[in-house]
């Protein structure tokens, strides 16, 4: 299989059953924590990057397989090597993958694309939206996720609050934190401020525990972790 993979255990989804729609790492981000290494195509160009066709066979494969039927998938999680909304057929692909299984659909996204209308319409359809939001001011955004040039993180915030008005399932909002870069209490009040204008369902903190593309990247540590998670209140988990 090319373009799917596991299924795997994840912390969020249970048992899942990964698809990806793009090459290794094209991706509008350049996380300093990203585990897949660097960004090789750093873009916001949406196109078709791997045939719709080629990824729907190798489902179709895969739901005939002895492999399915021992494994009780809890999800089909749209993500993978890059950035899934840049594919220009995404919307095409989602209707696809939900005629062929009852399987639940969850997509991940960077949110980057969302300032895009055409980019929100796309994803309306899947089951769970995990999007992530690692910054709330442009200095600390450069510095965490470097995006492709002309990326604002005003845009992805107003992308992602314009988004949860229209999509309907469950929004669990990823903040991966850093330490000395955005895990200061002062900016977790202002990542309160901009989560209370989103309205996710739910809020899960992560933190960098395998490799990372920049060997300096640490985690918070665990009482600050604890203290931040406190300030983004009730809907807010550490995953
Ligand atoms: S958005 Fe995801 S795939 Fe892209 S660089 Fe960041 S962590 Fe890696």
């Amino acid at each position: 299989m090319r373009y799917l993979y596991g299924p795997v255990h994840s912390r969020r989804l249970g048992l899942s059953l990964g698809i990806t729609l793009t090459p290794h790492k094209v991706c509008p981000f350049d996380c300093i924590y990203c585990q897949l290494g660097k960004t090789i195509i750093k873009t916001r160009k949406r196109q078709s990057y791997i045939k719709s066709n080629e990824i729907i066979s190798e489902l179709k494969e895969f739901l005939r397989s002895p492999a399915l039927k021992s494994a009780a998938v809890d999800y089909i999680s749209i993500s993978g090597f890059g950035e899934p909304t840049l594919h220009s057929n995404i919307t095409h692909l989602i209707a696809e993958i939900k005629k062929l299984t009852l399987i639940p659909l969850a997509l991940f996204s960077n949110a980057a694309l969302f300032y895009d209308p055409k980019v929100r319409r796309d994803v309306l359809e899947v089951d769970l939206l995990l999007p992530s939001l690692d910054a709330v001011t442009q200095d600390v955004f450069e510095e965490i996720d470097r995006p492709a040039p002309g990326i604002k993180i005003e845009d992805v915030i107003k992308g992602l609050v314009a988004l949860r008005k229209k999509f309907k399932s469950g929004i669990y909002l990823e903040i991966m934190l850093v330490k000395n870069i955005n895990d200061s209490l002062e900016y977790s009040y202002k990542f309160k401020e901009v989560i209370d204008r989103i309205k996710p369902d739910k809020i899960q903190l992560n933190i960098p525990v395998r490799s990372t593309t920049e060997s300096w990247v640490r985690p918070p540590d665990k009482e600050r972790l604890l203290e931040i998670k406190h300030i983004l209140g009730e809907t807010c988990e550490i995953i």
